[in-house]
């Protein structure tokens, strides 16, 4: 069994309760860690060694914050199979998949906000000969970050390392589903010689232990990734606080297929969107609008491709999908299975959980599920499912895949795959979605702004956006 404990001011510390919760490697189905069931009073001891480290943190020059951040980054990068595998037995995707993307993207986050903040720019606006205004940016002080189970590390990252990157000394809460990576990462923070105080983790219950973030006065801005109902929930006791709040929250993002697309390129990115991480990313696309000249088409090839991805335990190299984070959203994903038969659904594959043999006897395995013939504005069609279920639905005009497609609360992600660049650009103008892919997905470029429209969020994450979220800004006016 293993102890996952707080990292508060440089320590590795027992959470004031001293109780436990169950942590399971999803791939068993079976509890393999005890992770810390913090609350209020854990919160209080971090917000307080946050605050003596801040004074010194936000005095570090800008080169020395980034030489600590690199740091950080190459201690990571060295224990890079330990990460992987860690990150696998806690999540239970794949553990190519963790080698592939999870913590080398963890490893870029920190490289690229520790540069990326060395070339933030100041801001001058000569008014006439006379007068001229400057802004000043300063770090905030003291914040919250908030991060979900589907990518731990990768997402902790792309929240914590900003922030620091600033100057802020922050309390962060990994989901208490997923915290082994970032308990990990702890080690390699003091190793890198990030002082203490400066990166508090706090494990636990988002009710407790995020509840007490979002609520502590001190606390000056929240940084929130997971479901659009809790973004609602933070917002309301974070809002009346006037704390700075980016909110990263669900999606139902729409895959649109017009019938001039490159067929073999659509058909194998479609499902790559569709399933990669057991479709838990918030960037998968699960309604796959596919123009009615070639539905049978594609329907035939998108089956036989996702045929291919194998349900497999998470540790083989073959394996394409590996196990639901939990228990709970094991059985979410399997009664909507049940709600799209209700619903007057074909299942076309899959359909059912997979029971696999030896150590993953009793693991939490959904084969890839394609349904088709549900309504697009079904409860299927138009609430988050977040995990291995795509619905195809047929489409014949732009008018009308624009209107089914913006037609859900969500307003993420949406891919499009046409070889005409003129229907390209005029779909993604009229697509309601703060991110639009063309002819490809997951392409990621982190100079790019991130995060959705509608109830996907508010704000954006990426590039110097998140730079500056997490600074006050001063403009300065001098007449000469
Ligand atoms: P949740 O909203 O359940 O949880 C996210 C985090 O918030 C967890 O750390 C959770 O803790 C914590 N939390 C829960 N309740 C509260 C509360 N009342 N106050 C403060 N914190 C709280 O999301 P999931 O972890 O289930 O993640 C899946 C969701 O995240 C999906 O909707 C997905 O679309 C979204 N997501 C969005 C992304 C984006 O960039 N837009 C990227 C990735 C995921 P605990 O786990 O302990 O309950």
């Amino acid at each position: 069994m293993q102890r996952i404990l707080n990292y508060i001011n440089g320590e590795y510390l027992e959470p004031v309760s001293r109780g436990y919760l169950e942590g399971y490697n999803p791939a068993l189905g079976s509890v393999y860690s005890e992770v810390p069931d913090s609350d209020e009073r854990d919160v209080e001891l971090a917000v307080k060694a946050a605050e003596e480290a801040f004074e010194q943190w936000s005095n570090f020059t800008q080169e020395q914050r980034s030489d600590i951040l690199l740091r950080i980054a190459q201690g990571l990068e060295a224990r890079m199979e330990e990460f992987a595998l860690a990150e696998t037995n806690d999540q239970g995707k794949p553990l190519w998949l963790s080698r592939a993307m999870d913590i080398p993207r963890a490893v870029s986050n920190l490289k690229f906000y520790a540069n990326a903040a060395l070339n933030l720019n100041g801001e001058f606006h000569k008014t006439d000969n006379h007068i001229f205004n400057y802004t000043l940016r300063s770090p905030i002080g003291v914040v919250g970050c908030i991060s979900p189970w589907n990518l731990p590390l990768y997402l902790f990252t792309w929240k914590i390392t900003p922030a620091l990157a600033m100057g802020n000394c922050v309390i962060a809460k990994p989901s208490e589903i997923t915290p082994m990576t970032a308990s990990m990462l702890g080690e390699v923070c003091s190793a890198a010689g990030l002082p203490k105080g400066v990166l508090n983790i706090i494990h636990g219950l988002g009710t407790k232990v995020g509840s007490a973030i979002t609520a502590h006065a001190k606390i000056k801005a929240i940084s929130f990734t997971g479901g659009t109902k809790t973004g609602a929930e933070i917002s309301r006791i974070a809002a009346p606080m006037f704390k700075k709040m980016s909110l990263e929250l669900g999606g139902k993002n729409p895959n649109i297929i017009f019938s001039d697309c490159d067929f073999e390129k659509t058909v194998k990115i479609s499902a790559a969107a569709a399933f990669t991480n057991q479709g838990e990313i918030c960037l998968c696309g699960s309604r796959i609008f596919v123009q009615e000249t070639i539905y049978e088409k594609f329907k035939i090839s998108f089956i036989e491709e996702v045929k291919k991805r194998t349900v497999s335990d998470p540790l083989i190299q073959s394996s394409k999908l590996g196990a639901i984070a939990s228990k709970q959203h094991f059985e979410k994903i399997l009664s909507y299975i049940e709600l799209a038969k209700q619903e007057g659904g074909k299942i076309l594959l899959g359909g059912e959980a997979v029971k696999l043999e030896g150590r993953c006897v009793d693991g939490w395995f959904i084969a890839p599920t394609i349904i088709e013939g549900l309504p697009y504005d079904c409860r299927v069609n138009q609430e988050e499912i977040f995990g291995p279920v795509v619905t195809l639905v047929p489409f014949t005009t732009e008018a009308e895949v624009l209107m089914m497609a913006n037609s859900t609360p969500y307003g993420l992600a949406c891919t499009i795959f046409t070889e005409n660049l003129s229907k390209a650009h005029r779909v993604a103008a009229k697509i309601e979605s703060g991110i639009v892919w063309i002819n490809c997905w997951l392409e990621r470029d982190l100079r790019t702004p991130f995060g959705g429209v509608k109830q996907s969020g508010v704000g954006r994450e990426g590039g110097f956006e998140a730079l500056k979220f997490f600074t006050e800004e001063k403009n300065v006016c001098v007449k000469i």
